[in-house]
């Protein structure tokens, strides 16, 4: 439940540290800051730290991308298309990765610094096709996404082994296992529409993924992370 949700305009200006002229001149400004469904999540902290910051702006020219030209050329065509307090973030603490058109892959050995990296870590976005929708579709996952601390590798390697241990009780056990793991699925296809509604936003027009395809990757990662030996299994 967003610090928002269900606040009257002096309430939601209060939250954001703002006077109500000033939450209504942010609003006028750009109507989809005001609006903006993320607030319920990793968005209200990012625009808070914005507004703290003095709203900096930002230039679509400062995104780090690297990779496939076709790629880059929609990515910075979403870009530019932000709100402002979301293409700032983009632009400082998102690298953008695009292969799978005219690359089949990439090394570069010296990955590219930001100008104001949040949590001081690089945040990735990874694009392999050249889909405007995609491309506002992963924006509004780093931007909805609650901020997180670095993570040291050992940490890191911990959470994908919770994940791994997760998907084998969901995939190991009986019936009621079945049934978790379709709540699982069913929990990230709902973040899936979310983040498409804050996508759709931002371009003016209506972004879905393919929701069948979700639920079929979803299905193929938990069955292949229960295939994996835990580390119990392991030693
Ligand atoms: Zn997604």
């Amino acid at each position: 439940m967003s610090a928002l949700t269900g606040l009257d305009l002096p309430g939601r200006a209060a939250a954001l540290g703002l006077t109500c002229r000033q939450y209504l001149d942010l609003a006028r400004a750009d109507p989809r800051v005001a609006a903006d469904p993320a607030l319920e999540g990793g968005g209200l902290p990012r625009l808070r730290a914005w507004l703290a910051a003095g709203r900096p702006t930002a230039n679509v020219n400062d995104l780090i991308f690297v990779g496939d030209v076709e790629i880059g050329a929609v990515v910075r065509a979403v870009v530019e298309k932000l709100p402002m307090p979301v293409l700032h973030h983009v632009v400082t603490s998102v690298v953008v990765i695009g292969s799978g058109t005219s690359t089949g892959g990439l090394c570069f050995d010296h990955p590219p610094t930001l100008p104001a990296p949040e949590g001081d870590h690089v945040h990735l976005i990874v694009l392999t096709r050249a889909d405007e929708g995609l491309a506002a579709h992963e924006c509004a996952h780093s931007w909805r996404n609650a901020p997180s601390p670095p993570r040291a590798p050992a940490a890191f390697r911990a959470a994908l082994a919770d994940d791994q241990c997760l998907c084998a009780a969901l995939v190991k056990s009986d019936e009621q296992g079945a049934r978790l793991a379709a709540a699982v699925i069913d929990h990230h296809l709902h973040e899936e529409r979310d983040t498409d509604r804050l996508a759709s936003m931002w371009l003016g027009r209506h972004v879905t993924q393919d929701v069948r395809h979700t639920a079929r990757r979803e299905r193929a990662r938990i069955a292949c992370a229960a295939a994996l030996p835990t580390d119990e299994e392991k030693s």
